[in-house]
């Protein structure tokens, strides 16, 4: 049985990935649309249900933590799921061109990016290299942390999350009109690696 997602809602597309990761939370994940029929299906065609933007770290991945399979989600990842030009056209691919409902902002406890910024900002030591570009686009989120008297990883973590959201919101138009005209939800979402628990911290 092969499943393609149509005109589903925001709120349909979240409730089977909050279903998906419940199932993994439990260790009762179904593995669903993974097998050859799914794959040949979908050769010439894709309707993803939405797109996850998240850390790029190896415990945090996306089809395995929210139990889906080959055409469910579209993916972009990267270090602290900080946004530069390159995801920002990927997610407006996502939304303009496959029409997907909804784009998660996934970021998750213990994350070493946010670790790396808190200690950049608290030593005023930069890291070398392209790094520091990744520490850069954090540190909003961390100074707002600290101003907030939060000085946590993982509450930092959830700001950025936010933050994050926010100017994605923001900075594309494609994406804050298509949040405007309700046919796309932005949810922060975080995600607690000891038990697996992916949940909403922000929506637009
Ligand atoms: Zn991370």
């Amino acid at each position: 049985m092969v499943a393609v997602s149509v005109d589903i809602t925001p709120q349909q597309a979240w409730q089977r990935l909050a279903d998906g990761n419940e199932r993994f939370v439990h260790g009762t994940s179904s593995h669903p649309n993974q097998d050859a029929p799914r794959r040949a299906a979908l050769v010439d065609t894709q309707h993803p249900f939405a797109v996850i933007f998240g850390c790029s770290d190896s415990r945090l991945a996306a089809e395995i933590i929210f139990d889906v399979g080959l055409g469910d989600v579209f993916v972009v990842r990267t270090a602290g799921q900080v946004i530069d030009d390159a995801v920002l056209g990927s997610l407006e691919y996502s939304v303009d061109q496959l029409s997907v409902p909804l784009i998660i902002i996934l970021g998750h406890d213990n994350c070493g990016a946010v670790t790396a910024t808190r200690d950049a900002v608290e030593t005023g030591t930069m890291p070398a290299g392209f790094v520091r570009d990744l520490v850069e686009r954090i540190t909003p989120s961390v100074l707002t942390a600290r101003r907030n008297g939060v000085d946590d990883v993982n509450s930092m973590v959830e700001e950025h999350v936010q933050q994050t959201a926010g100017r994605l919101v923001e900075s594309s138009r494609v994406i804050g009109k298509a949040v405007e005209q309700g046919r796309v939800d932005v949810l922060g979402v975080t995600y607690r690696l000891a038990d697996g628990r992916a949940e909403v911290v922000s929506k637009f």
